[in-house]
């Protein structure tokens, strides 16, 4: 075991040398995601609660 090697900062799970520093490619992709989410956001454009909406509720009328 290499104790060196730092944990996955999504999971802190053992990480692996293909996905590095993450432990798979779905941590990966959440790391990617949060920085969309956050980095990315561009101020004074906020998520719209109308984009949320599912449309189920439409079908219930
Ligand atoms: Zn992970």
């Amino acid at each position: 075991m290499n104790t060196r090697t730092k944990p996955c900062p999504i999971c802190k799970k053992a990480r692996s040398e293909d996905f590095a520093p993450f432990c798979s490619q779905r941590c990966k992709d959440r790391d990617l995601a949060q920085w969309f989410g956050d980095g990315y956001s561009v101020p004074g454009r906020p998520v719209s609660p109308d984009e949320i909406t599912p449309d189920d509720w439409e079908q219930q009328g």
